[in-house]
């Protein structure tokens, strides 16, 4: 289960790298997923918090604890 390591909140998106294809769009416009651009770098986080708008990596939620 992910979770934002901020406000602890679970409306956690997916953020997407690469060009966007038209489903990557439309989920983008819905708020399914939120479009990071076409390079991912090894710094690029991989999930948004819908709550409060933090982004945050995988790898985050281990160096927390
Ligand atoms: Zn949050």
């Amino acid at each position: 289960m992910k979770g934002c390591p901020k406000c602890k909140s679970n409306m956690i998106i997916d953020i997407v790298y690469g060009f966007p294809s038209r489903k990557m769009c439309d989920d983008a416009t819905s708020n399914k997923i939120n479009l990071g651009g076409s390079v991912k770098e090894l710094k690029s986080p991989d999930y948004k918090c819908k709550s409060c708008g933090y982004e945050f990596r995988e790898l985050d939620r281990f160096f927390k604890n």
